[in-house]
């Protein structure tokens, strides 16, 4: 067995106020990032946040301004990508087109002195591990998209880096394709436990395959938590907007509970002034009663499997989307009144800002 077997489980990695300014632009200001001994940390933001120039840094491809890189217990900020010890997957695959799969999993190792014997033994180990040992002998074009990114992503690890930093590794798969392999590469990684870093726009992504999510804007982390925590506890409106639906809603603050279309709901950021407020608050909190008197109105369904997602316009002319289970569906057709009710549930993420 080839596995990675650290005794500790991975390293941890530290990112200590990272700057990096192009011209004006400040891509990285202020970045700061713990991540814990093989821990999976997806690093989530719109586009233009810093993401890839920070996973950038992190491999030595990318020089910082100011700031520390820590990996281990080394400090390699000034150090080359050879001297990081990092496995790297990025968003186009990056095979070389001569070798087969095998060749291109074992060229990783060429740089440790091996033998030939042993380097293969290794690739053929990691290409087992991400399934697929049988296209071996193959060439890059002979295999699909997700194929290709399988054989990176067993490249990247053959080397049993201390760190593995994936760009994007998703981004060009179809939808099916991308979501398997996206649970696979949480497989390998709870398996080996290597310490990775995972550059990702789409939130659904970052959630399902992290143990913590890093929301970046403006090249600082702007909050980090567990998938749960930043669902439920966004530390500001702009993390509650990036990170799943929000209806936004006007609302009345006061101690601490926000009285939002007759209902009352706990208010999760304690800070916010009483009075008038725009409140977040999530489709599965809101439910929907048929009404005939109702001011409101059906105005679009999507089913989506268990459950669906209707489009309701309030009386105001506010579009909120509430999810309802899908057997409910045919009670809400198309032009239905109904009255929108906000369910007082204690996962209920609501947060609220000042004045409308
Ligand atoms: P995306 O999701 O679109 O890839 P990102 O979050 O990865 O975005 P970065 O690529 O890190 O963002 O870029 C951060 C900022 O730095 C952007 O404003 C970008 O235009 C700028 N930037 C990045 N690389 C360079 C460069 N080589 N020269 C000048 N500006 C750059």
């Amino acid at each position: 067995q080839s596995g990675n077997d650290r005794p500790d489980g991975g390293v941890p990695v530290q990112l200590l106020d990272l700057q990096r300014r192009y011209g004006s632009i400040r891509a990285l200001d202020g970045l700061t990032l713990d991540i814990r001994p093989g821990e999976l940390v997806a690093l989530l933001g719109p586009s233009g946040c810093g993401k890839t120039t920070a996973l950038r840094a992190v491999a030595g491809l990318e020089r910082v301004d100011e700031g520390k890189i820590v990996i281990g217990s080394t400090d390699v900020t000034q150090l080359a990508t050879s001297g990081r010890d990092i496995g790297m997957v990025f968003q186009a695959y990056s095979l070389f087109p001569h070798m087969t799969a095998l060749e291109n999993v074992a060229f990783g190792l060429l740089m440790r002195r091996m033998s030939r014997g042993e380097r293969k033994r290794i690739a053929h180990h990691f290409l087992d591990v991400v399934g697929l040992i049988d296209r071996a002998e193959r060439y890059p074009h002979q295999l699909s998209g997700g194929q290709q990114q399988r054989v990176a992503l067993a490249r990247a690890l053959a080397i049993q880096p201390s760190v593995l930093l994936l760009d994007e590794p998703l981004s060009a798969l179809d939808a099916k394709v991308r979501t398997q392999l996206r649970d696979e590469i949480r497989r390998i990684q709870l398996d080996l436990r290597t310490t990775t870093l995972f550059v990702t726009h789409d939130q659904e992504e970052a959630m399902a395959a992290a143990d913590r999510v890093a929301v970046m804007h403006a090249g600082r982390i702007e909050q980090i938590a567990t998938p749960i925590e930043l669902y439920e506890r966004p530390c500001s409106q702009r993390v509650a907007e990036f990170v799943g639906i929000s209806n936004r809603l006007r609302g009345e603050v006061r101690d601490g509970v926000a009285t939002v279309l007759g209902c009352t709901v706990p208010v999760l950021d304690g800070s916010v002034a009483e009075g008038s407020a725009i409140v977040l608050v999530r489709p599965e909190c809101l439910d929907l009663v048929p009404d005939t008197e109702g001011a409101a109105r059906v105005v679009a369904a999507s089913f989506l499997g268990p459950i669906a997602r209707v489009q309701v316009r309030l009386h105001d002319d506010t579009l909120v989307q509430a999810q309802i289970a899908s057997a409910d569906v045919a009670r809400f057709g198309h032009g239905s009144s109904v009255k929108v009710v906000v369910r007082p549930l204690p996962a209920l993420a609501v947060t609220a800002t000042a004045r409308p």
